[in-house]
């Protein structure tokens, strides 16, 4: 068999979870979340470390990393405080009121995710950390193989994922960033911001985009 990479075709099993994921709530378009599958599975064994996301919300994205990390045998770390970002609080555009909590008025996306790994059947596989990424960061002390960014997208939450996370990476790990709009016009800049200073670090460069997904890989301790 041929090395996983960036034509990996899915087995049923992945796509199940593919399945299951276009019908979680959430902001992680199919092709997107299908591409993330594929840098993931691409990766080599060699690279040391968890795959990780930051922003996990109801799952959506959780799935589609989740399928690659059962594929490899490795543990998929989920982090999110699970009270929404800024721009999910109520008079948002993105805000859905179905995930507040009513005993509070407060978002809680945590019985969502939680359901949503449940049916998935990969309970085993991903460890749910529910606390402030920077947070979680600074007690994660070894390297990790990837990084989904798909966090707080203002100025503070962006920077503060690119700067606790993107050390981590291992040489030959997987960077991505989510929500990434070169044109101003289609979105917020910090995601495209954090690209920029990924780029030019000149520790990773670009592996794929699809939609607003970049995936970085990177070339150098
Ligand atoms: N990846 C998800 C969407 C994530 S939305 C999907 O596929 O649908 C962004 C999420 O980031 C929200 O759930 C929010 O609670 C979380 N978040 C924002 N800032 C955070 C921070 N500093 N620490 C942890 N989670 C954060
Ligand atoms: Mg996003």
């Amino acid at each position: 068999m041929s090395a996983p990479g960036l034509h990996a075709e899915p087995g049923p099993d992945a796509e199940a979870l593919f399945a299951l994921a276009r019908r979680t709530r959430g902001f992680m378009p199919p092709p997107e979340g299908e591409a993330l599958w594929r840098a993931a599975v691409g990766l080599s064994a060699d690279v040391p470390g968890p795959i990780v996301e930051i922003g996990a919300y109801c799952g959506a994205s959780t799935l589609y990393l989740g399928a690659a990390a059962r594929q490899l045998g490795r543990p998929l770390l989920s982090v999110d405080h699970h009270r929404g970002s800024e721009e999910l609080q109520p008079g948002w555009p993105d805000h859905d009121p179905e995930v507040v909590d009513p005993r509070t008025g407060r978002i809680d996306t945590l019985p969502h995710w939680r359901r949503t790994i449940e049916e998935a059947g990969l309970e085993r596989v991903v460890i749910g950390v529910v606390g402030d990424s920077a947070t979680v960061a600074s007690v994660v002390g070894g390297p990790v193989a990837m990084v989904l960014v798909d966090g707080g997208h203002g100025t503070a939450p962006a920077w503060a994922d690119w700067r606790a996370w993107g050390p981590k990476v291992a040489p030959g790990g997987l960077l991505a960033i989510h929500d990434v709009f070169p044109d101003p016009a289609e979105g917020g800049r910090p995601p495209f911001e954090i690209y920029l200073a990924a780029t030019s670090s000149g520790l990773f460069e670009p592996l794929l985009a699809s939609g607003s997904l970049r995936v970085l890989v990177r070339i150098r301790p």
